[in-house]
């Protein structure tokens, strides 16, 4: 994206050798090497869940008796409260995604591709919808892709506006035009996905890495990370920051040089207490973890998960009651009530968390915070939105159980006027 927020056009994208991927995808490689190459470059999903981007793309069935048609979905339904990455990366460079959709799409051999794109992305919508135009106006999308006898088109489709819209189960309920619900696997979307065919649901920031693999390699994608896993990430910081904003680093790089050096330090009169390292479905990290690597293992193993890699900063004088309550109400709300525990239980911590902030919490409240963060935890619902959910609650209650317990001896707010 320019400095003064255009985004960078299809001549400007072609001359910095934009498409010279999809080019040699379509006619250079087989597309199981794509698929192999990704793979061997270690790209993990960056939607959140990090699973092995090629390893996904190999489980479609591509036979000659292999159904058809296949699909290629980009989840852009951004709904995670504290990411706004995929919402940039459309705004400003919106071929890199249209680009890394013909490659993957070469790549698993789907013939139709989907960008399912959250309702609120009005600017989003019209740039890529103007960016397809021009990309299939030079031959990129269409029939008979630059003569090399593949088909692809690409079609956008804005969500409704549900938070289970971005589930990908969800959102193939969504796009086959039914309500939002998970779907049970097995069968996997790569088997039985969208209209019961072979479908791959891949993340806008994952599938903007792809053109870059395919141009410089694997070795040199995994060279650009400073850990474990390879390439590049967007990491952001919100919160009471000098300079909120978002910026694409190493994976590994430590969390205090995204916050100090990047995000410019907490503002004047304001102290760190802790951090959402991935969006509002993570654990809370504190002090303690500011060295660590920014990268999926590490950050695992802290008691966190990198999810997003769009940080939530907390600081002393925010009520970390008050934004965990703020959280849960959003989670309470965007539940699809299929699961008592997530239905009922998450209703039962909104009210739970709002009577603790309005200074009508008992003693017992804490432990019965703790025990619904056990009954929405994973294995006892059908997707994450609950496990997810629980994740701030159950961190919060580990490194901010003192605040909480003032709530209930103060009967009131401390970090509101008594
Ligand atoms: S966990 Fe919640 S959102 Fe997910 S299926 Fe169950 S009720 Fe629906």
């Amino acid at each position: 994206m320019h400095d003064d927020g255009r985004p960078v056009g299809f001549d400007e994208y072609r001359r910095a050798g934009g498409y010279e991927a999809a080019r040699r995808a379509l006619t250079e490689m087989e597309p199981s090497a794509v698929t192999e190459l990704v793979q061997e470059a270690g790209l993990k999903g960056r939607g959140g869940a990090g699973f092995n981007t090629g390893l996904k793309w190999s489980f479609v069935p591509t036979g000659d008796d292999a159904p058809r048609p296949r699909y290629l979905v980009c989840n852009a339904d951004e709904m995670e409260p504290g990411t706004f990455k995929d919402r940039l990366l459309i705004e400003g460079d919106p071929h890199q995604l249209i680009e890394g959709m013909i490659v993957a799409a070469r790549a698993i051999g789907a013939e139709v591709g989907y960008v399912f794109l959250r309702w609120a992305y009005r600017k989003c919508e019209r740039r890529l919808r103007e960016a397809l135009a021009e990309a299939r106006e030079a031959g990129w999308l269409g029939e008979d892709l630059q003569g090399s006898g593949f088909d692809l088109d690409i079609h956008v489709h804005v969500s409704a506006g549900r938070y289970m819209s971005g589930e990908e189960t969800g959102l193939l309920n969504a796009l086959e035009g039914g309500r939002a619900v998970p779907r049970s696997k097995p069968p996997y979307p790569q088997q039985s996905g969208l209209w019961g065919k072979p479908t791959v649901v891949n993340n806008v920031e994952t599938l903007c890495n792809v053109p870059h693999i395919v141009r410089n390699g694997a070795e040199w994608y995994q060279g650009l990370s400073r850990a474990e896993s390879g390439g590049t990430k967007l990491f952001g910081a919100s919160g009471r920051v000098r300079r909120p904003g978002l910026w694409e680093l190493p994976l590994g790089t430590p969390i205090r040089e995204v916050l100090e050096e990047h995000a410019g330090g907490m503002r004047e009169g304001y102290r760190f207490r802790g951090l959402l390292p991935g969006g509002g479905s993570t654990d809370f990290l504190v002090d303690e973890h500011l060295d660590l690597p920014l990268d999926f293992g590490p950050v695992q193993e802290a008691g966190s998960r990198l999810g997003t890699g769009t940080m939530i900063v907390l600081d002393d004088r925010t009520c970390p009651v008050g934004m965990v309550h703020n959280l849960e109400t959003f989670f309470a709300q965007e539940s699809c009530g299929w699961c008592t525990p997530c239905r009922e239980g998450l209703a039962w911590v909104r009210d739970l968390l709002g009577a603790l902030e309005e200074g009508h919490g008992h003693a017992d409240d804490l432990e019965l915070l703790s025990t619904h963060c056990d009954f929405l935890g994973p294995g006892n619902t059908f997707c994450a939105l609950a496990p997810g959910a629980a994740e701030p609650l159950k961190s919060a209650l580990q490194y901010f159980g003192d605040d909480f317990r003032r709530h209930v001896d103060e009967q009131r707010c401390p970090w509101k006027e008594a």
